[in-house]
C-alpha cells in the first residue's frame, strides 16, 4: 500500500481557493477549525440552528448552505449521509458553479447513487480516520491522524493533488495517507461499524451483562466487567495486536478466552456477518436507511428509546457518575 507523507502534498494548490465546507457537526467544526489553522479560507454552509451558532462563536464566516454554495471552488460535504442527496438536489447542484470540486468525507451518497454530480466536477474524498473531536485534539498537538482518500471524477487531472492538499491542512500527511475507492471506503466503513464497532459489540457486552444479572449477580459489577474494561483490553489489542493482548492479560484470562470464545462467536455470527455485508454491498442497507430518514427516523426513535430504558443504562449512568465523575 502506498502511503503518502507531506513532501507529497502542496498546500499552495489550496491557497485563493474559496472553501465551502457544508455542515458544522463532529466532521465540519473539526475540519474547519484545522484548516483555518492551516492558513486557508473557509466558509462555513449551515442551516440556522445549533450549529450555526456554534460556527459564528468560533468566529467563522457563517451563512446558508445557498449562499456558500454560490461561487464556492471547493465544496465540502460534511452534513449527514441521509440527507446529502436532498439537500444536494434542492440546495447545492443549482448554484454551484461550473467545474466546483465536490468533496467527501464518507462515500455513502457516491456509492450509491444518490447524487450525480457533473461530469465538468473533480469529485474527491479525504476521509480522516476518526471522530471529529479526537481529529481535533490530535491537530492541535501538532501531529495528525491518518486519512484516507479517493477519486471518483478526475476532470482537472489535479484531483488526487486536491485530496492530497485538503490532507496535508487537517495534518494527515504526518501519520500518512492512503488511497482506495469510494465503494471500498463505504462499504468497509458501513460493515466495520454494523458487524463490529456500534452494532455487534454492543450487543455482545448487552448480552453479557444480562446473563450475568439473570443469575443474581449484582449489576454495576456486572457493568465493570463486561462494558468498562472493554476500554482496557481495546487498548491493548489496538496497541499491540491480539497476540500482544494474550501476552498482557493472566493465563487464566488467556486459556478460558481460547477456549470459550467459540461458544459467542460461532458460525452462525459468521452468516450473520455475511448478509450484513450482503446488505450493504447490494445497496439495501442504503436503500432501508434512506427511506427510514424520509420516514422521520421513526424506528430509528422507537429504538433509542427502548434502549435507553435498559437497566445497563441506568446502572451505566450510576457508574459512570459515581466512580469517574462524568455527568451526561
Ligand atoms: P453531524 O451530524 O455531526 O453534523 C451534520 C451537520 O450538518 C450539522 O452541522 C447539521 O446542523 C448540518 N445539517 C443537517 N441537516 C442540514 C440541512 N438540511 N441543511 C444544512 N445543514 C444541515 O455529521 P458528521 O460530522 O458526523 O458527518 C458528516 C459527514 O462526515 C458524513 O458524510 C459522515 O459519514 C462523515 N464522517 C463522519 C465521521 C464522524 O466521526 N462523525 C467520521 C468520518 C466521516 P444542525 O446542528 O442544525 O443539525
Ligand atoms: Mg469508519
Amino acid at each position: 500500500m502506498k502511503i503518502y507523507n507531506d513532501a507529497d502534498a502542496d498546500l499552495d494548490l489550496l491557497k485563493g481557493k474559496r472553501i465551502s465546507i457544508l455542515g458544522y457537526g463532529s466532521q465540519g467544526r473539526a475540519q474547519a477549525l484545522c484548516f483555518r489553522d492551516s492558513g486557508l479560507d473557509v466558509i462555513i454552509g449551515v442551516r440556522e440552528g445549533k450549529s450555526f451558532e456554534k460556527a459564528k462563536a468560533d468566529g467563522m464566516e457563517v451563512m446558508s448552505v445557498v449562499d456558500a454554495v454560490k461561487d464556492a471552488d471547493i465544496i465540502m460535504m460534511l452534513l449527514p449521509d441521509e440527507a446529502q442527496a436532498d439537500i444536494y438536489a434542492r440546495e447545492i447542484a443549482p448554484n454551484m458553479k461550473k467545474g466546483c470540486v465536490l468533496e467527501f468525507a464518507h462515500g455513502f451518497a457516491i456509492t450509491y447513487d444518490l447524487i450525480h454530480p457533473p461530469n465538468d466536477s473533480d469529485v474527491i474524498m479525504m476521509a480522516p480516520k476518526g471522530p471529529g473531536p479526537m481529529i481535533r485534539r490530535v491537530y492541535e498537538s501538532g501531529y495528525g491522524v491518518p486519512a484516507l482518500i479517493c477519486i471518483h471524477q478526475d476532470v482537472s487531472s489535479k484531483a488526487k493533488d486536491l485530496a492530497l492538499a485538503l490532507a496535508k491542512a487537517m495534518n494527515c500527511t504526518k501519520p500518512g495517507v492512503f488511497e482506495a475507492t469510494f465503494p471500498q471506503e463505504t462499504m468497509t466503513d458501513l460493515f466495520g461499524e454494523q458487524a463490529v464497532l456500534c452494532g455487534g459489540y454492543t450487543a455482545m457486552i448487552k448480552m453479557a451483562f444480562e446473563t450475568l444479572v439473570k443469575r443474581g449477580f449484582p449489576p454495576e459489577m456486572a457493568y465493570f466487567e463486561v462494558l468498562h474494561e472493554t476500554k482496557l483490553v481495546t487498548d491493548l489489542v489496538v496497541e499491540k495486536g491480539i497476540e500482544g493482548m494474550w501476552k498482557n492479560v493472566s493465563n487464566t484470562a488467556e486459556y478460558g478466552g481460547l477456549t470459550r470464545r467459540d461458544r459467542v462467536i460461532t458460525e452462525e455470527s459468521r452468516k450473520g456477518m455475511e448478509s450484513i455485508l450482503d446488505d450493504i454491498q447490494s445497496g439495501k442497507f442504503a436503500k432501508e436507511w434512506v427511506e427510514e430518514y424520509h420516514n422521520n427516523l421513526k424506528n430509528m426513535k422507537a429504538m433509542q428509546d427502548a434502549d435507553g430504558q435498559e437497566e445497563i443504562e441506568k446502572v451505566g449512568g450510576w457508574v459512570r457518575e459515581t466512580f469517574f465523575g462524568r455527568r451526561e
